[in-house]
């Protein structure tokens, strides 16, 4: 599986342009029909259809599922929703409809947070190594005073700091989550040997 950008026709002309490289060898992708269709549920519980992009490499001829930034890898939720609930759970969350309108999230999503509360600091300390490799001195987030808000906060710091690579932009905390785990953010086996260098974002592009 590769992460792709969020705009399918930008991925659609990387595809054709041969912009788009296999993570295993560096060859290049060609199309190779759909992926299964997935469920996407979105914040206010309304649920899309996806089919992401399967493609193949010139070069070694393995096949990728391309999967949006706004998915993660067997979680029906959008990114984003989880990264909510991450940091609602991470903040304590609120109060009266606030604290019950998080609480709604936290439990959609709770196998998710789960996941990733386990592995909180390999996270923390995976986005934190992200930001130190990317700039020379990147700024550290206070202490949030838990692991999970820790690794919260490093995602937050990671993300600020691509934000300000040239020719970035503005890059969504969780969907750059997604890219640099290649959708696996919330699975036992990142991190792992899996990382995706190829991310969207990197290097400026
Ligand atoms: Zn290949």
């Amino acid at each position: 599986m590769l992460t792709v950008g969020a705009d399918g026709e930008d991925v659609e002309r990387r595809l054709a342009g041969g912009g788009l490289a296999c993570p295993p060898c560096g060859g290049v992708l060609a199309r190779w029909g759909r992926a299964r269709e997935r469920l996407v549920r979105g914040r206010d519980g309304g649920v899309s259809r996806l089919r992401p992009r399967r493609a193949r490499c010139r070069g070694c001829g393995r096949t990728h599922v391309l999967l949006p930034v706004t998915c993660l890898a067997r979680r029906a939720d959008e990114t984003g929703v989880i990264g909510t609930a991450l940091e609602a759970k991470a903040a304590g969350a609120g109060t009266g409809r606030s604290r019950r309108r998080w609480a709604g999230l936290t439990r959609r999503c709770g196998a998710g947070c789960r996941a990733f509360a386990a592995r909180a600091e390999q996270v923390r300390s995976a986005f934190t190594a992200l930001a130190a490799g990317l700039v020379a001195d990147p700024p550290l987030p206070a202490p949030a005073g838990s692991a999970l808000g820790d690794a919260v906060a490093a995602v937050a710091a990671a993300a600020a700091v691509v934000c300000g690579l040239p020719g970035v932009g503005s890059v969504a905390r969780w969907h750059l989550a997604a890219a640099v785990t290649s959708g696996m953010l919330l699975a036992p086996s990142w991190p792992g040997t899996s990382a995706n260098a190829s991310w969207p974002w990197a290097g400026g592009v």
